[in-house]
């Protein structure tokens, strides 16, 4: 951990390291990692003056095994995020025993898949459209059950990334008002995946201030206190300018075998990814 503290500086990015992660492979490894990034959290929330209890850590087991999941299990982890719906929900099924394992969908939904999400998952943060809050609510009502939503929000500009644009949020959150089964938390943001840790600042300061000026006219029942932005690589960035949840996957698990662009297809052919 420290090797990676120089590395990076108070506020440098982690993006071209992420290879560097070793795979965890025993309960001790994922202790020890988890230990290391709670670690990194406290420091960056002694920076700016937060207390670490404001910031929770949500580990993203996307790739990951049943096996693997199971030891970070053992060392821990009781809510785990996942970018792809179909992958998370037959680990759901696979992993039923662990009756007090729940399941945060972090990554894109379409709306015929809406169904799935609404039978398995605790919250979903990529909200971003009415036509799949509608889908959501009506198939929770079926179910009998509620779900914690985040709205995901573009703060990189970036053509190919989900998300609404800023300006879009706050009329999709008074049309949320009309669905009593989405408990919305909070915004959520992917930031610019660039080396370069000031560009990378501006995505989270805009989702802040966004959500800041939202606050004061949210309808009754829509919370806003939550934002979620971070990750491996630049959750010390996030936690600086406010975030109250960061997602990491590779200082956890390991680095992935597979290549981002398949979750993100819009880093394929991004110039400024490192991979
Ligand atoms: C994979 C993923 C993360 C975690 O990324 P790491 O580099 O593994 O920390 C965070 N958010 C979303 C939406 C993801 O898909």
């Amino acid at each position: 951990m420290n090797q990676t503290m120089d590395a990076m500086g108070a506020t440098g990015t982690l993006h071209a390291q992420h290879g560097r992660y070793p795979r965890a492979e025993t309960v001790e490894d994922f202790r020890r990692n988890l230990a290391a990034v709670h670690a990194r959290i406290e420091a960056a929330c002694q920076r700016v003056g937060r207390d670490p209890a404001g910031v929770r850590l949500l580990p993203v087991s996307k790739t990951v095994d049943e096996a693997h999941i199971r030891l970070s299990y053992a060392a821990g982890c009781r809510l785990l995020g996942e970018n792809k719906v179909q992958e998370a929900h037959g680990k759901w099924q696979a992993m039923g025993d662990l009756e007090d394992l729940r399941w945060s969908v972090i990554g894109h939904l379409q709306t015929n898949k809406a169904k799935l999400v609404a039978r398995f998952a605790s919250e979903f943060q990529a909200l971003d459209s009415l036509r799949l809050a509608e889908a959501l609510e009506r198939r929770l009502q079926i179910e009998g059950r509620a779900l914690d939503v985040f709205v995901q929000v573009n703060t990189s500009g970036e053509a190919s990334k989900f998300g609404l644009p800023p300006g879009e949020v706050a009329p999709f959150l008074r049309a949320l008002a009309a669905f009593p089964a989405l408990r919305v938390r909070g915004l959520m943001t992917l930031a610019l995946f660039s080396s370069e840790a000031e560009r990378v600042r501006r995505c989270f300061i805009l989702l802040r201030e966004l959500r800041d000026r939202l606050r004061q006219e949210a309808p009754a029942g829509i919370g806003l206190d939550e934002l979620s932005m971070g990750m491996s690589g630049d959750f010390e960035i996030a936690i600086e300018e406010g975030a109250s949840v960061v997602r990491v996957g590779q200082a956890i698990y390991g680095a992935r075998a597979l290549p981002d662009s398949h979750y993100w297809p819009d880093r394929a052919i991004n110039p400024e990814s490192p991979r």
